[in-house]
């Protein structure tokens, strides 16, 4: 059964930058392709937003009583280092600084990626299909590019020729990027490109030297286009035509632009009804970037091992960070953002909890239970909008509160349907975990260390340097550095 909440759900749509009516082309079946991670390193916390967002979608779509097909990619082979076409393979690249086998590369950082993904409480999509796994699929497509006139051959390579499609087509949809500018910006690194044009893009790249995964094929041994997998797999799992098809910002342009020219060459058609993208992530103001150190991995804000937060967080605070913005929205980490969230929530999940708590003996309820239910689903109608629907639910914890002080009645119907509905919302579409105890071990060390930094703010404040000026040298030569600001001080662990 679909519930009633369905008919109403709008998403926006990148392709038309409109939000839109959402209906699935098959009756109750939504399919659902979102391009998961190149794993050749541990998993990104700005990935880790998109796939939080796409999996509130695939949660809510569930809770509509839709049968979803969920499909999410991996990444194992042909995403090349500069995104230049003469680079190295991201993964073979990794193999060969570690001295493995591009797949012990691929199945570590598998596992870290899952076991990332895990700790957010996030679900399993339904299928999770490899670009290595499916290089026969993606032959038969550059055949049909081929086939269709939008393809050709040079030295054991095959290219995507955009001046063709554009004749009968239009390349750069989505990004709005116009053939004339790419042109002009596009570089030729080498001068030594077997392509007819620079904006043509690799649908089979030939393999030299430096490529130690490749394929037999009719052009070459070699291996595929990184924009090639996604069409190919798409196509074999939800058909030409499916409902959403999502992926990250930066995907936007070459990476989804590629994949309706690639599909539109195959067979006429745009993949995707609805186009989605989640925005980036930045840490205090910036781009992250490992090389400006302005960098933290999931699993180091969860033990607290790292020097931009002054201590560890759970999963659930960073999810919570997360939903309060919009997916749409740039969203900016830092440790004051994340310390305001952690009591964001605890006040939320404490709020609710007091419904466990509350007598009602009343007949009559000072709460439009039916208005506040309405109100939480046009959020979540209204484009995925979980900032807006956190704002309802405290509207409720701000009910339950007065109930509590007994300034405000509630009856028993409205309370169980309160329960059910909040219930629901935290847990099954918001895919908050109440068991996930990360950071453990760590949080009696954190509570140790703001201990002695209490008794030295008061040493400090009775005057005794020596005593504060001890606790400081002790605790730095643990690794653990003071910084001390006007009023308090923080920690880092060094
Ligand atoms: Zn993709």
């Amino acid at each position: 059964m679909i519930s009633n909440f369905a008919k109403n759900l709008k998403i926006h749509n990148s392709i038309t930058n409109k939000k839109e009516s959402f209906k699935p082309i098959e009756k109750n079946n939504v399919g659902m392709y979102v391009c998961g991670p190149t794993v050749y390193s541990n998993a990104h916390l700005g990935n880790c937003r998109t796939f939080i967002s796409f999996d509130l979608i695939f949660r809510y779509l569930k809770y509509l009583g839709y049968n979803v097909r969920y499909v999410r990619n991996l990444t194992d082979v042909g995403h090349l280092e500069n995104e230049d076409e003469n680079g190295e393979d991201k993964v073979s690249k990794k193999a060969r600084l570690e001295k493995i086998e591009p797949m012990e590369v691929v199945q570590k950082y598998t596992l870290d990626f899952h076991d990332v993904l895990k700790k957010f409480n996030t679900l399993p999509p339904s299928i999770e299909p490899t670009a290595s796994g499916h290089i026969i699929e993606q032959i038969q497509s550059i055949k049909q590019i081929i086939k269709s006139g939008y393809g050709y051959e040079v030295n054991g390579s095959v290219y995507f020729d955009i001046e063709k499609f554009n004749q009968s087509n239009k390349y750069g949809k989505l990004s709005g990027r116009n053939s004339d500018d790419m042109l002009n910006n596009s570089r030729d690194l080498d001068g030594s490109s077997d392509k007819k044009n620079p904006q043509d893009f690799a649908l089979w790249k030939k393999a030299d030297k430096s490529h130690i995964m490749n394929w037999e094929s009719p052009w070459s041994n070699g291996f595929p286009g990184w924009h090639l997998e996604c069409t190919s797999m798409s196509k074999k799992y939800l058909g030409d035509r499916f409902d959403i098809h999502g992926g990250g910002i930066d995907l936007k342009f070459p990476h989804h632009d590629c994949e309706i020219a690639q599909s539109e060459a195959i067979d006429g058609k745009n993949p995707a009804n609805f186009w989605m993208h989640a925005n980036m992530l930045t840490l205090n103001g910036k781009k992250m970037s490992k090389s400006t150190d302005n960098f933290v991995l999931p699993g180091q804000i969860f033990d607290g091992k790292n020097k931009i937060f002054s201590k560890p967080f759970n999963p659930n605070v960073l999810k919570f960070f997360m939903y309060q913005a919009h997916y749409r929205s740039v969203l900016d980490l830092s440790n004051d953002a994340l310390l305001a969230s952690e009591k964001g929530l605890s006040k939320l999940i404490s709020g609710f909890q007091l419904i466990f708590e509350l007598e009602c003996n009343e007949n009559e309820s000072d709460f439009n239970v039916d208005k506040w239910v309405s109100n939480c689903f046009d959020k979540l109608n209204d484009d995925f909008n979980t900032p807006m629907l956190i704002a309802e639910l405290f509207e409720c914890v701000k009910f339950l509160n007065n109930v509590k002080i007994k300034s405000k009645n509630l009856n028993i119907v409205d309370k169980e349907t309160i329960e059910k509905i909040f219930n629901s919302i935290l847990f099954e579409i918001l895919g908050f975990d109440l068991n996930n105890d990360e950071p453990n071990e760590k949080d009696s060390k954190t509570e140790l260390i703001e201990l002695l930094i209490k008794i030295r703010s008061q040493a400090r404040e009775n005057k005794n340097f020596k005593l504060s000026d001890e606790i400081r040298d002790e605790l730095l030569s643990l690794g653990i550095k003071l910084n001390d600001n006007k009023n308090d001080s923080s920690f880092e662990l060094i």
